[in-house]
């Protein structure tokens, strides 16, 4: 290896635990996440001009108007997905450059993730193929209506914010079963944990964020 490579596989590495520790900051608790923060290259994930702000707690632009969510927003998700025990089916909506995917996907049996626009689904592939994780079931489709035919999931997680909480994809939940989603326009939008129960649903404010919205269709 040149010195070249060192320095810049050292540059990563501290880059990279600098965010780990930022996240801790920011109230980040569960180990396993932390554990797929630090492994996960994000910055194979954003375009290369972009790669060396890749460990930045910022969300980036990924093309077609749409963004790589924040790390601690992806760490915050994915640890109020996983809160309440393992998860063997999970279902994402909005594959997106394929971040969250692949730091959730070590960590629960399966994930089918659904985008709705191709080229940015083609990417996320190349990227799982690229990174060897083989858990994750992806879909071209409009995710608003869920993904009936691997219905019932035991969590759901939505990258895309919709004005309410769809019912549909509440209804694809396992009984107390959890979805973690963004709702509201981007000027008061909350994340949000929604539990399935016997007779309904119920639902927690987590905090305030800023998603693109949900949209309809595919392309
Ligand atoms: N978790 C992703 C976030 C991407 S932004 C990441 O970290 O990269 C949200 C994504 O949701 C966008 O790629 C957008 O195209 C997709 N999206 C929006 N509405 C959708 C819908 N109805 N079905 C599937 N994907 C949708």
């Amino acid at each position: 290896m040149t010195p070249g490579h060192i320095g810049i596989g050292m540059t990563s590495a501290r880059t990279r635990e600098r965010l780990i520790r930022r996240l801790r900051d920011e109230g980040i608790r569960d180990r396993r996440v932390l554990e797929r923060m630090r492994e996960t290259p994000r910055h194979l994930f954003v375009d290369e001009a972009l790669a060396s702000r890749a460990y930045e707690d910022t969300a980036l632009p990924i093309g077609n108007g749409q963004t790589i969510s924040q790390p601690y927003i992806v760490a915050r998700m994915t640890a109020a997905l996983l809160e309440a025990g393992p998860l063997q089916s999970v279902l994402e909506v909005g594959t997106g450059s394929g971040y969250q995917t692949a730091v959730l996907a070590p960590l629960v049996r399966r994930v089918y993730t659904v985008e709705r626009v191709k080229v940015l689904l083609d990417q996320a592939r190349r990227r799982f193929q690229t990174i060897g994780i083989r858990n994750i079931v992806t879909k071209h489709t409009d995710g608003g209506l869920g993904l009936p035919e691997y219905a019932p999931f035991d969590a759901i997680i939505v990258t895309a914010a919709p004005a309410g909480i769809p019912l549909a994809l509440v209804e694809q939940l396992e009984p107390g079963g959890r979805m973690v989603l963004p709702i509201g326009e981007r000027e008061e939008q909350a994340l949000v944990r929604v539990t399935r129960t016997a007779d309904g649903h119920e639902h927690e404010i987590l905090e305030r964020v800023s998603f693109v919205p949900l949209l309809g269709g595919v392309c």
